[in-house]
């Protein structure tokens, strides 16, 4: 059996036999790129579903939002639709069939590790140019990008107040069991301020990946010119507790019992991230939630208007708007976060 055939627990209880604990930063992100590469994880079949997968009216909107930005920007060419983790390529399908009927035509460029996933994406999206991360993007032209349940798959670092001071969740391996432990290296440099002296017990979690991300997009867009919509669930004011779940077949199943087999997420901090966005020097346009964001781009006059076309799946449309909007569906715990370079105009919606 070759190392990469080898399961990915095999390798991770060998490696903690040898050299002590791994962060859970380490076992997620290997865990997630195992994971992503050997299949198509989304739909009825996979383990998870997203917006764009639920309905043509989410990616439409999106192409709209992006368009609309960059008419009131003075329609500068050539532009790039640029998209992270774009999935089955749906999203940016719909979003560039909604983009050309006003005039937008940019050349598309998809951030995806994936070959799987990429393989489906050349199906559908053809004409697009793939790259392993933001840094062979072409440097000049504006950026139009789109990352929709992206940042969640990022890995995350656990840090837990002790009796001892704050430390590093860790995975150990106990009897082939996999389980949480507190590391033994102090971390109160890696705690913001306000809360090193929250009491024992509590638990925050930072993505120094997706910061990584979110400061490179600001940066393309302060460079560049262009706007930036992400999408995922999670939360605009800082919280405590573990958000890490996995997902498999649509059920939600422990976090460390099967890595590279299912998906490891955890709810995305976009209020560190608006920080970030800031201190690069882009405008943070706003976050606001799902609903809120699609209701204010006209979903419901949409969805009235594909019902005229095929009054015969009138449900199947109200069916599928209701879940990308509806307050215990979707439309709360999913945030939107607009991003803009700093001479390019407010966007619809925030
Ligand atoms: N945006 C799509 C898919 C979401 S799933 C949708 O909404 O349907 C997450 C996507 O991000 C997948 O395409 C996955 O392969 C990709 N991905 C996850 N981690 C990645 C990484 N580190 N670099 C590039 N792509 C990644």
């Amino acid at each position: 059996m070759t190392e990469g055939h080898e399961p990915l627990a095999t390798i991770f209880r060998r490696l903690i036999a040898n050299y002590g604990p791994i962060t859970i930063q380490h076992f997620m992100g290997e865990s997630n790129a195992r994971y992503y590469s050997q299949r198509d994880p989304l739909g009825a079949s996979g383990d998870f579903i997203t917006a764009p997968e639920i309905s043509q009216m989410f990616g439409e909107l999106i192409g709209l939002w992006l368009t609309d930005m960059w008419v009131n920007a003075g329609r500068t060419t050539p532009v790039h639709y640029v998209e992270l983790g774009p999935g089955r390529g749906t999203l940016a399908r719909d979003a560039l069939r909604a983009a050309k009927r006003y005039g937008l035509e940019p050349t598309v460029h998809f951030v995806e590790s994936s070959t799987a996933l990429k393989d489906l994406q050349l199906t559908t999206v053809p004409q697009a140019h793939w790259h392993a991360d933001l840094s062979t993007v072409p440097p000049y032209g504006p950026v139009l990008i789109v990352g929709n349940e992206f940042l969640d798959a990022l890995p995350i670092r656990q840090l837990v107040r002790t009796a001892q001071g704050w430390r590093e969740r860790m995975v150990a391996c106990e009897e082939d069991r996999f389980v949480a432990i507190a590391g033994d290296k102090p971390m109160e440099a890696a705690v913001p301020e306000t809360l090193r002296e929250a009491p024992e017990g509590t638990l925050i979690e930072v993505s120094p990946a997706a910061a990584a991300v979110v400061y490179e997009i600001a940066g393309r867009l302060v460079d560049q010119g262009g706007a930036a919509l992400l999408i995922d669930y999670g939360h605009d004011h800082p919280r405590t507790g573990s958000t890490l779940q996995a997902l498999r077949e649509h059920r939600k199943v422990e976090p460390f019992a099967m890595p590279g087999e299912a998906d490891l997420t955890a709810h995305v901090d976009f209020a560190a991230l608006a920080a970030v966005v800031q201190a690069r020097g882009a405008t943070w346009l706003g976050t606001t939630t799902q609903g809120q964001f699609l209701r204010q781009l006209g979903i419901e006059s949409r969805a009235d208007n594909l019902t005229q076309f095929a009054p015969e799946h009138r449900d199947a449309i109200h069916a599928a708007m209701e879940r990308l909007i509806g307050e215990g569906q979707m439309g709360a715990l999913f945030k939107v976060m607009g991003i803009a370079a700093p001479n390019w105009p407010g966007g619809a919606g925030f």
